[in-house]
């Protein structure tokens, strides 16, 4: 602790305030510790206020926020609802332990059960993402008294040991290296047309193909070995991956025939980012866990949860679950999930997800790759796109290699500072820019954002070859 730190002001107040910023910076430097990071190289901007789809540092420039900070404010900044829930929670009862009964938390395990398919009717809550993630895999670990779990190679489940070794992306690398990682997990390719590893040329071949593929892992690494399978509904941070039409279906169907359970990872897909409360209502699959994080209450108050199938459920009706959390189903953030849901419903908020994504921001993107030469695809629905960028349309050669560090992201990282200088928050990830902004998006402000991104994608257009 610093004597000399100052409070920020209120964000509803604070002013310019280029001090102000240059102290809270300070601090930051001096005393936090900063995720997936090499400390020595961040460097963050001092925010001193977020509305809506903005937010603004403390010298006053503002910034469009298309990555919804880390693509879980799927209500927008500074919902007034979610907000004066908070407060009046706050002033009712801030903490009481799980085992008591509490009305908000019933209310909000009851409204997310409500909107979860099928016999999805009980939620165990946790503080976010990963931590659903542990808790999904225990559970199937337990109900079915298998230990291993496959998932794919592009994906994200979190930081914690279990969530980083389901993990397929490069994150998890440093942490098998350094033995942070626990294992019992195999992983395996999913569809992903535009870099198929099956040779496809059709989204139809592609979903055939990838079941065929999947079946042959199940059948390698022994059926009766496998306590689930976990995917991303449509994978997020690895790509923005749509599933093709029948490809949930057939892991459902293949998971039906050897006991293995489905779990489906909504932490960053559900709760409106796919302009549906869960993105497996696109394909009205079932699985028997979803975990959620997020969207769920928006991140005002950390929460996130496994919805749990009657079956699951039954296996810990007579046996103790051996798992728990001191925060499990905290009253602030779940009177934040509840007010976050109740908006949603009244202000249709996910039909807005759904319609500005099929409007403005799919046919705008379409528009913007035909005027780009670095732009090999543009994919997503909803309000979770990504524009993959290319050195050469031909043979789709990565404008960022897989895995790349140091100057190979240049080419990106040119395209995310033209877009930050003209006040757009994007996200990125190797030779992808993200287009994540709120659910809450109006029409203006998605065209607003497609038009710098457009400019900035010349940067990109330097590196073709
Ligand atoms: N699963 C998915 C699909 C995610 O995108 C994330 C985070 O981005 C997580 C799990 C981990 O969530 P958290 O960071 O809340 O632990």
């Amino acid at each position: 602790m610093t004597n000399e730190s100052v409070p920020a002001q209120p964000s509803s107040v604070s002013g310019p305030d280029p001090e102000q910023g240059a102290r809270v910076v300070a601090d930051d430097r001096a005393h936090l510790f900063h995720s997936w990071a090499a400390q020595g190289s961040v460097n963050p901007i001092p925010v001193a206020g977020a509305s809506g789809r903005h937010f603004w540092d403390y010298s006053g420039k503002r910034y469009l926020d298309f990555s919804s900070q880390f693509i879980n404010l799927n209500i927008g900044h500074a919902h007034p609802k979610v907000v004066a829930a908070i407060k009046e929670q706050a002033d009712q009862i801030c903490m009481i332990a799980s085992t008591f009964a509490n009305d908000k938390r019933g209310e909000a395990a009851r409204l997310i059960a409500e909107l979860a398919p099928a016999d999805l009717n009980r939620v165990f809550f946790t503080n976010g993402g990963a931590e659903a993630n542990e808790h999904a895999v225990r559970m199937a670990r337990i109900h079915t008294g298998r230990a291993k779990i496959l998932a794919a190679y592009r994906s994200y489940h979190g930081g914690t040991s279990t969530a980083i070794s389901l993990t397929g992306d490069p994150r998890r690398w440093a942490n098998e290296q350094s033995g942070s990682a626990s294992g019992n997990v195999s992983h395996f390719f999913g569809p992903y047309l535009y870099r198929s590893h099956f040779h496809a040329t059709t989204e139809a071949e592609e979903c055939e193909r990838a079941l065929a593929h999947l079946e042959q892992v199940v059948a390698f690494e022994g059926p009766s070995t496998i306590a689930a399978i976990m995917l991303e509904t449509v994978v997020g941070t690895a790509g923005i991956l749509v599933p093709p039409a029948g490809y949930l279906q057939g892991v459902r169907e293949l998971c039906d025939r050897h006991g293995i359970l489905l779990i489906a990872d909504e932490v960053m897909s559900g709760f409106g980012r796919t302009g549906a409360w869960f993105a497996v209502d696109h394909w009205g699959v079932s699985p028997d866990l979803i975990t959620f994080a997020k969207g769920v209450n928006s991140g005002y108050v950390p929460l996130g949860g496994v919805i749990i199938s009657d079956q699951v459920h039954e296996t810990f009706q007579n046996v103790a679950y051996p798992g728990g959390l001191t925060y499990s189903g905290h009253p602030l953030a779940c009177a934040a999930a509840v007010a976050t849901i109740t908006a949603m419903k009244e202000e249709g908020i996910i039909e807005n997800a759904a319609r500005v994504g099929a409007d403005i921001i799919g046919p705008g993107l379409r528009k913007i790759a035909e005027g780009h030469p670095s732009v090999g695809e543009v994919r997503g629905l909803g309000v979770f796109w990504a524009v993959e960028l290319v050195r050469d349309r031909e043979t789709r050669e990565m404008l960022v290699p897989y895995a790349a560090g140091g100057e190979l992201t240049r080419p990106v990282d040119d395209v995310v500072a033209a877009c930050k200088e003209r006040g757009l928050w994007p996200v990125y990830n190797f030779n992808r820019v993200h287009v994540v902004p709120p659910c809450t998006i109006t029409d203006e402000e998605a065209r607003e954002g497609l038009a710098i991104l457009d400019e900035a994608l010349n940067e990109a257009d330097k590196y073709v070859v």
